[in-house]
């Protein structure tokens, strides 16, 4: 188990909440990007996802980047990043031993470059796939290749790396996970149709109970509880509507049968990201 599970949110973005949620209103929701800080008794300090940070601003500076930071605004703070969060709390970048990414939209991936000593756990095979498209198409696909550090392949490990695939027991249905670090504490599990190679992360701790982090597999826990998906509209950045649209009935199940015992956290839920610091 891990020592300590904490949230942080490091930057936000605006969004219309009928786009994202087919139950709501036509009206401006501010999306956090959240940050989960995972403390490991033995393998350190664990990021899952990064959030927004100043590489963002310089990466969608020119066309057509600058069309995604047009269409999603944003709002980053220098003082307000993962990096500098976590250093006035006392942790430098090196403490940071790993950083696990649930995809590589640019919401998620913008630290990165801020963590040059972590390893790095992800598809490998979608960041290939993602890099020999042209410049439009990996736009259209909120993949901004200057967020992602050079050496990113040499220092990530693919999580099918790991053959131990492990069910998991708290969560009703059939979920099957990575098991990181060989100790059943930190589990990678693939939540597809968001985007390509999208995983969300179960983690045990030692604190409370059981955290299942899902990236943007949902986005608002309300859109879990009521199996709501997004408007198509969307449905263009992802991967495939088809499969998220099942990925999220398949969650919105289990949610609803185990949302007691675990807590469910969508990347850039406020309320389940104030409700986890809360408890
Ligand atoms: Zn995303």
């Amino acid at each position: 188990m891990v020592s300590n599970i904490r949230i942080l949110t490091a930057g936000s973005c605006q969004e219309v909440e009928k786009v994202t949620y087919c139950n709501g209103q036509f009206k401006k929701i501010t999306f956090p990007s959240s940050v989960a800080v995972i403390e490991h008794p033995s393998e350190g300090i664990i990021l899952f996802d990064t959030g927004y940070s100043e590489h963002f601003k310089k990466a969608t500076a020119h066309f057509p980047e600058k069309l995604y930071a047009l269409v999603t605004p944003t709002e980053i703070d220098e003082n307000t990043t993962a990096v500098a969060q976590l250093k006035s709390q006392g942790i430098s970048v090196r403490d940071v031993r790993h950083i696990i990414l649930s995809h590589l939209h640019a919401d998620h991936v913008a630290g990165l470059k801020d963590f040059p000593h972590s390893k790095i756990w992800s598809d490998v095979g979608a960041f290939q796939t993602l890099k020999q498209k042209s410049r439009i198409s990996r736009l259209r696909k909120a993949f901004l290749t200057d967020l992602i550090p050079a050496d990113f392949e040499a220092r990530t490990q693919d999580f099918q790396s790991i053959s131990r695939s492990i069910s998991i027991s708290e969560l009703s249905g059939d979920w099957q996970g990575h098991d990181l670090f060989g100790d059943e504490s930190v589990i990678a599990i693939p939540l597809p149709g968001h985007a390509l190679g999208h995983y969300g992360l179960f983690v045990r701790s030692k604190t409370g109970k059981p955290a299942f982090f899902l990236g943007d597999a949902a986005w608002l826990t309300k859109a879990l509880k009521e199996n709501c998906p997004p408007l198509p509209l969307a449905g263009i950045i992802m991967d495939s509507f088809r499969e998220y649209k099942s990925t999220l009935g398949k969650l919105s199940k289990t949610y609803n049968q185990c949302s007691n015992q675990v807590a469910f956290i969508p990347c850039h839920c406020s309320d389940a990201i104030e409700y986890f610091g809360r408890h």
